[in-house]
């Protein structure tokens, strides 16, 4: 049985961690429930206002940092308080992205065909999402077994081109151009701010990147039951709201 953490609990545990501190939060799953279709998704009702409350107090910043790419998190409106980090980390809201360059534009075409392929093999219900260095299969509405079988199949192909790299998440496969990794921008951003304490709330299995890279005095949260490396967990989008609002 899975034991989540009490949020006001957690909640005080962060409010007493040395300052300033870093709050690095991941969006889908997070701040807002899954759904099917990624254009689809909404903040859960008061959390817009919690996190910039939360970006208001002296000594925190507040960093969203998702998969999605800064055009699909345009959608939820953070405020100008809050640092905004789209593509697992390429992409930081109002600093440009380095153009990729020709081998990486090569091998984004190479990936967005396989990508293509892979959709064909999973049948209706599977899409394609583009981010400006990756390519994202997703099969959470195609049937079952078509659907887990073109992600392997898909992996197994991305793997031959050089350079490319593979993240899983559920029921999505995303192939990179270019090296990502949502804890190195978290990390980044901490020592910018001078942060001692960060902290990072994640659900999914690119989550673990930036767990990955806390240190001893930082703080890990699971958002669901799935496994991970982090200490301290969160039952869903409104456990999380609630320990936001606690927070602040
Ligand atoms: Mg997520």
């Amino acid at each position: 049985m899975t034991i989540y953490d009490d949020p006001h609990e957690l909640a005080r545990m962060v409010a007493a961690a040395p300052r300033p501190l870093m709050v690095g939060l991941d969006v889908d799953g997070v701040l807002s429930p899954l759904v099917d279709h990624a254009a689809d998704a909404t903040l859960l009702d008061g959390v817009a206002d919690a996190v910039s409350a939360l970006a208001e107090l002296d000594s925190v910043r507040v960093a969203v940092v998702s998969g999605r790419s800064l055009d699909g998190l345009a959608q939820f409106g953070f405020g100008p308080d809050v640092e905004v980090i789209g593509s697992h980390g390429m992409e930081v809201r109002h600093r440009p992205m380095d153009p990729l360059d020709a081998t990486e534009s090569r091998r984004l075409a190479e990936l967005d065909a396989l990508a293509v392929d892979g959709a064909e093999r999973a049948g209706e219900g599977a899409w394609i999402e583009r981010k400006p260095a990756s390519v994202v299969l997703h099969v959470r509405q195609a049937d079952a077994v078509s659907g887990s079988a073109a992600l392997d199949g898909l992996r197994v192909a991305a793997e031959r081109i050089e350079g490319a790299t593979a993240k899983s998440g559920s029921n999505v496969l995303e192939l990179f151009a270019r090296h990502a990794d949502k804890g190195a921008m978290l990390m980044h951003l901490a020592r910018e701010f001078r942060a001692a304490t960060t902290v990072f709330v994640g659900d999914d299995v690119t989550d673990e990147d930036a767990f990955a890279r806390l240190g001893a005095n930082d703080i890990a949260i699971k958002v669901g039951d799935a496994d991970t490396i982090a200490w301290h967990r969160l039952h869903d989008p409104a456990a999380v709201l609630t320990w936001l609002r606690a927070l602040t």
